[in-house]
């Protein structure tokens, strides 16, 4: 407690040190505190929330082509200050972030030469660390080859985690994409598949609370990174495999000096909502250009789920077009294979045709390259500048709107280094970039101003290939909003209205899940734009009241409040868009959920439109006055749905 209070009377004096042999420092509110040491010449950190430990004493450092800055370290002193900003971005969860935290820059010597600085922010719900590196006399640039940052989770912790793929293998040879199924409840110890976990990590520290583990501010100066576990409850960060993209490139960072590293982050709660409601992957991170033009987002159609490459046809994508527009959406994404199966006059034809209905297009795009086998094409577009933005020239001239990039060869700097030179191209030429394929966005929604989304998840086109995937649709669900989706914009693409997974709607993989489910999971997964897997014939055969609901359904908000859930078993969450409130919810339990809701959005006595289901999963919408309090029954694989009228 003591050391809480020095943390608050140095922020009070701003800019200070701590002379202390352990510094400490504490976030705002005076929750939150780090402890920082030098023991044995090994730096180190250590984190509680209030009386309790979240993160244990956890190594600190990085080793480089210029030195070993993991040991022999001696810490000389931390300097303080408050941080305060407020940045609008209406891409991400919340529209409007006021950012304070307490900033702490740590810095470590080696034989009397300063050689790191250990930056630490801490706000109220997050700590996050990157480091900065030092030229050494004339030497300015450095390899960096491993991190010890680590993270010591107290002993009794459980995990919820995905485990990273080996490089090269999957459809096509185009893993790792993050797209793996998710353990929960796990024991600590394990490895994933021997090659530890994907970005978030999500564990609970018994009935203490819970601690999300991620990075941001990845971009090609720098690797992507992945957790390994070391040992028991130790995981550390782990740098890119050998064998990603072929082999092509170095596991290795290379950087100019000084640098400063990408940030680990750690988002703490007694419950969920700090994970739910954390804008720490955006907090940190800056934009690195300014957008060409209004990006216009919102909703889109999309044939391929339902049709697949067959659907890629001229008269189909028309006919989606038309549909895009009877639902009033702003777009259809013209899947693999168009260049070949359409042709690109004809694609002109049908960006004519949607503009001419307010309908904007995207194209898909194959990443290759050398790194993977993926045939489908357009291919060999998008991996070298000129190639690309004479494509992206092309795109503008005929008024395209976006364009989805698929199959990307891992996480190593090179690879990062193409996520971001597809960006700034296509900003150049006023276009969208949904990534698909790949791997998790990393603040990218605040660096890139015309970056819309990435799947980095088990998608949607998993509901049509099996069965399997629709039966654990819903259980799913219910992680994503604390795991994949927290930490950015996350390209699904459902809602599915079809029975089932077919242009006839009546064989294939059969949608388990309830329509009110679908109406839940539109304001669940968050996305700028949402290319939904509605389908033409949804007009006339799916409940009015489903379609009247998507066609309104915002895919941009204001704010994102935690009400209840347990990942894998249910979730109940809002999201404000303007004046309206949707609290929607899903249930992937085995019995129905009977749970009573406060509801403090809405004022007293205001008309709530309630979609809800039976036993059966048949849907309805009717309508209440507002109450304090909601007793609501969620049915196996159903949702319920309340907004203000
Ligand atoms: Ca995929």
């Amino acid at each position: 407690m003591k050391k809480v209070i020095l943390g608050i009377l140095m922020l009070l004096c701003g800019w200070t040190s701590v002379s202390a042999a352990e510094k400490s420092f504490s976030s705002p509110d005076g929750q939150l505190t780090v402890w920082v040491d030098d023991v044995n010449g090994a730096p180190a950190y250590r984190v509680m929330l209030g009386e309790t430990e979240f993160i244990e004493r956890s190594p600190l450092g990085v080793k480089t082509n210029i030195g070993d800055f993991t040991q022999n370290l001696t810490l000389t002193g931390c300097e303080i200050k408050k941080v305060q900003e407020q940045y609008q971005l209406s891409t991400i969860k919340q529209s409007t972030v006021n950012y304070e935290a307490t900033e702490a820059v740590c810095s470590f010597e080696q034989q009397g030469r300063k050689v790191i600085d250990v930056v630490f922010r801490v706000s109220n719900r997050d700590v996050a660390y990157s480091y900065t590196i030092y030229p050494k006399g004339g030497t300015l640039v450095c390899v960096v080859d491993s991190e010890a940052s680590g993270f010591q989770l107290p002993s009794g912790t459980t995990t919820f985690l995905c485990p990273q793929s080996r490089p090269m293998g999957g459809f096509a040879r185009t893993a790792p994409s993050y797209e793996t199924s998710y353990s929960l409840d796990d024991q600590m110890g394990k490895n994933g598949w021997g090659e530890g976990y994907s970005f978030p990590c999500l564990f609970r520290v018994g009935e203490k609370g819970w601690v999300l583990i991620s990075e941001t501010g990845v971009d090609g100066n720098y690797v992507a990174s992945r957790l390994l576990n070391v040992k028991d409850g130790l995981y550390r960060i782990g740098f890119p495999q050998q064998g990603e993209c072929n082999g092509w490139g170095s596991t290795s960072a290379s950087v100019a000096l000084p640098c400063q590293t990408p940030w680990r982050t750690i988002t703490i709660g007694t419950t969920l909502a700090n994970i739910v409601e954390t804008t720490v992957p955006f907090d940190l991170v800056s934009q690195k250009y300014k957008a060409s033009q209004e990006y216009i987002h919102g909703k889109g159609s999309w044939s391929w789920i339902i049709g697949m490459d067959a659907s890629c046809n001229f008269d189909e994508q028309k006919r989606y077009i038309d549909f895009s527009a009877a639902m009033g959406y702003q777009s259809v994404l013209i899947d693999a294979l168009w260049d070949v199966q359409i042709g690109r006059e004809k694609i002109a034809e049908l960006a004519a045709y949607g503009k001419s209905k307010g309908v904007g297009l995207y194209l898909w795009y194959n990443s290759n390259g050398s790194w993977n086998d993926a045939p489908q094409s357009p291919k060999g577009k998008m991996d070298k500048s000129h190639a690309r933005r004479e494509e992206m020239a092309w795109m503008k001239s005929i008024g395209i709107r976006g364009i989805k990039v698929d199959f990307f060869g891992g996480d190593k700097q090179n690879m990062m280094q193409l996520y971001e030179d597809i960006l700034s191209d296509a900003n150049d030429y006023g276009i969208l970039v949904i990534f698909h394929g790949c791997t998790l966005p990393r603040g990218w929604e605040r660096m890139y101003p015309n970056y819309a989304a990435s799947e980095a998840v088990l998608a949607s086109e998993n509901l049509h290939f099996g069965q399997g995937a629709c039966d654990a649709e819903a259980f799913n669900a219910t992680i994503h909003a604390f795991v994949r989706n927290t930490v950015g914009a996350m390209d699904f693409g459902g809602s599915t209205l079809n029975k089932f997974y077919n242009a006839n709607n009546s064989r294939g993989s059969r949608r388990v899940t309830s329509d009110v489910y679908a109406l839940a999971t539109a304001v669940l997964f968050q996305s700028p734009v949402q290319h939904f897997a509605l389908a033409p014939n949804n007009l006339t055969d799916a409940p009015a009241w489903a379609i009247d609901f998507m066609k309104e359904v915002p895919t941009k908000w204001d704010e994102v409040k935690y009400i209840d859930g347990y990942p894998g078993k249910y979730v109940i969450m809002a999201r404000r868009s303007g004046d309206k409130w949707y609290v929607v919810g899903v249930n992937a339990e085995k019995t129905p959920l009977k749970t009573k809701i406060e509801l403090p959005m809405f004022e007293k006595g205001t008309e709530l439109q309630v979609y809800s289901d039976d036993a059966e999963l048949n849907g309805s919408l009717t309508t209440v006055k507002q109450k304090k309090q909601m007793a609501i029954t969620i049915p196996t694989n159903g949702g319920v749905v309340i907004v203000n009228k």
